[in-house]
């Protein structure tokens, strides 16, 4: 399944910042999608509003294999595919940046990098963004050979040298897919086992282009003008130097709820705190996917996630 680049799908123009919406969706991954489509669906007065990067992380995974109906589908295909959905039942999609929100008369107030919004109810499903390890050279590299995402930039590393950061699902899924593309690939892995799911974990160690480096971490990114060449490690045999072109970073991911602090309770992790699944410390604001503390991260978790808060925001609706 294939659909074409994600700006034909956005239909702008028909938003006016000045309206009253009954409810703004915050997000454009999985959950905001699905959340869109019911939202949609039940006539909801509603507004996506989704930043430069739709599809969330899902899109920018390289297969997909445990969402049901898909023994494997490319993440960008899977979240085209939703958003199209989405705008065929109806939903309102415009590409802004939320960048502050707050409560004022009964209302939510959400403000833009380009507009404000007024609305009876917001969904929070504005997902997570990589974390980073904030050692010397990951920032000064990044883009030139230091990366969050292999799905995207695997083409640059075709035949050359690889490093992966981490031992959860994303490291592992997209150290896989380096595998097709690099003619040798480290895994460097803060324990000694990985967390990620054990049949794909046990696929990349015995990949012959991959040398594991266990119980170490990468403590400096280091590289000449015209990128990265190599990393330095901590590792049990003490300090070691290797040589490299990319450096790709799955060492977990960050709540993206910045905007919102002042609006729901979040825990230390600033995930934000949920109450029977979808609910939050204000009964105005829903929050669904990765942008919670709900634990199991998965794409199938995000969209009944998404579903769960639009019907909840429809039955208050319905009883207003
Ligand atoms: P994650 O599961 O939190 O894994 C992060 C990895 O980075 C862990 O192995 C962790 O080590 C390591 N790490 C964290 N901080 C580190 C540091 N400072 N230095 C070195 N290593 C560090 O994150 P994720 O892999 O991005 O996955 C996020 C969520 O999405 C998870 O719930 C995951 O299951 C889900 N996901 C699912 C799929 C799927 O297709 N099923 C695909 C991608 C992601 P430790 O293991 O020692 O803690």
């Amino acid at each position: 399944m294939s659909f074409k680049v994600d700006t034909g799908l956005i239909n702008s123009g028909a938003i006016k910042s000045t309206d009253s919406y009954q409810l703004v969706i915050a997000g454009g991954g999985p959950a905001a999608l699905s959340a869109a489509i019911y939202a949609a669906r039940y006539g909801i007065k509603h507004v996506v509003l989704e930043s430069w990067k739709p599809g969330g992380q899902a899109a920018l995974t390289a297969e997909i294999e445990n969402y049901p109906g898909f023994s494997s589908i490319v993440g960008s295909d899977l979240t085209n595919a939703m958003k199209k959905q989405a705008l065929e039942a109806g939903a309102v999609f415009s590409m802004e940046t939320v960048e502050s929100t707050q409560e004022k008369d009964g209302k939510i107030l959400v403000r833009t990098d380009s507009a404000e919004y007024s609305a009876e109810y917001l969904i929070i499903a504005t997902g997570a963004a990589p974390a980073t390890l904030g050692v010397p050279g990951e920032e000064k590299y990044y883009g030139r050979g230091v990366s969050f995402c292999a799905t995207c930039d695997a083409p640059f590393f075709k035949n050359k040298k690889a490093i992966v950061v981490g031992g959860g699902d994303s490291a592992v899924k997209e150290a896989l897919h380096l595998t097709h593309v690099v003619s040798e690939l480290g895994l460097v892995h803060r324990r000694d086992k990985l967390r990620a799911e054990p049949y794909l974990a046990k696929k990349l160690v015995e990949h012959e282009k991959v040398t594991t480096y266990w119980n170490s971490h990468l403590t400096e990114v280091v590289g000449s003008d015209q990128g990265v060449t190599g990393v330095i490690l901590d590792t049990p045999e003490g300090k070691k130097h290797i040589d490299t072109d990319g450096v790709f970073l799955y060492v977990g991911t960050v709540p993206a709820t910045e905007p919102f602090t002042t609006l729901v309770d979040l825990d230390k992790k600033n995930a934000v705190v949920t109450r029977d699944i979808v609910g939050t410390s204000n009964p105005r604001v829903f929050a669904a996917g990765d942008v919670t503390n709900n634990g199991f991260r998965q794409v199938v978790t995000a969209v009944s996630e998404g579903a769960r808060a639009a019907a909840a925001v429809f039955d208050l609706l319905e009883n207003e």
